[in-house]
């Protein structure tokens, strides 16, 4: 049974292994049931899924993922906790506990082991010091995933779900939204871990596009285009992309697709959709 989500139970398997938090790992363990439910509620796991879990830390929400799941694999870094996990998850036969630094992880390997499950769910309370390459690295290497639900520093997660205009759309959001849908499904304060964060956290789903919504001719120019575009927020469009080291355009050249692609020429780069910064790319790109 999940019993860990109760702070008195996570104090006493602390007590009983003498843990000592590491901050250089992120180390901020969840207690509290309200929040764990929240999770479980957006991640939505099926009886025939996998769920992928990063840093399962004493095993709080993978009790839980353990018991909605047809399958879990975890993945932890802390050799201290391995012996903790064997203990707090001892009555599942479906955990799987890697023990290994997930950046370093071949996440399509995992999922090939689990070829029956029907879908791959990512579900975690991330250490938040390696939230974006986490979750970029999962887009990149395009795994098949359903979705990914997980626990971030607020400020990310508004800025994974800003849109176009507003003070927190930046590269993330281009990023992130170019493979997901992203939503904030709940905000949670510093007291509902053990320690407590300095900073606000909230819950993040990001459900991925089943098929990519944008005809991209490449991808890489795409982003390259939208980071030098956001390096220099101040600045026009224009010169965010004629001062940018990696792109080969004249300032002639740079004008003409702007035009082209509909847009004024004074624009700002945090003005642009997805979309205008898609044709824009793919006018360069021709
Ligand atoms: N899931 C637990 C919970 O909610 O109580 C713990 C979450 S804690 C915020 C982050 C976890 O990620 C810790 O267990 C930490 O040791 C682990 N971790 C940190 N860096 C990691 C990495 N590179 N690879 C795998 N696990 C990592």
């Amino acid at each position: 049974m999940a019993t860990l989500g109760k702070p008195e139970n996570t104090i006493n398997i602390l007590k009983k292994y003498q843990f000592v938090f590491q901050k250089k790992y992120g180390q901020n363990f969840l207690i509290d049931t309200h929040v764990l439910d929240k999770i479980m509620k957006a991640a939505d796991i099926g009886s025939e899924d996998l769920a992928i879990e990063v840093g399962p830390g004493i095993g709080t929400l993978t009790q839980y993922l353990c018991e909605n799941a047809k399958n879990v694999a975890a993945i932890e870094i802390d050799d201290m906790l391995i012996p903790i996990l064997n203990d707090t998850l001892s009555e599942y036969d479906n955990i799987e506990i890697i023990h290994d630094d997930v950046l370093k992880v071949d996440i399509g390997s995992v999922i090939e082991k689990y070829g029956s499950c029907r879908k791959v769910k990512v579900v975690a309370n991330l250490p938040y010091y390696i939230t974006t390459p986490i979750i970029m690295s999962l887009f990149e290497s395009k795994v098949p995933i359903d979705s990914i639900t997980v626990m971030v520093q607020k400020e990310v997660a508004e800025r994974m779900q800003a849109k176009p205009g507003t003070k927190d759309y930046g590269a993330l959001s281009l990023a992130v939204q170019y493979y997901a849908d992203a939503k904030i499904v709940a905000n949670v304060p510093p007291n509902c871990f053990m320690p407590r964060p300095n900073v606000g956290s909230a819950v993040i789903h990001l459900k991925k596009h089943e098929t990519n919504p944008y005809e991209v001719k490449d991808e890489k120019l795409l982003f390259k285009i939208i980071r030098a575009s956001f390096n220099q927020r101040r600045k026009t469009l224009q010169n965010g992309l004629k001062n940018a080291q990696d792109l080969p355009y004249s300032k002639d050249e740079i004008l003409q697709a702007i035009r082209e692609s509909g847009l004024d020429e004074g624009i700002r780069g945090e003005k642009l959709s997805l979309e205008q910064f898609v044709t824009l790319a793919n006018i360069l790109k021709q």
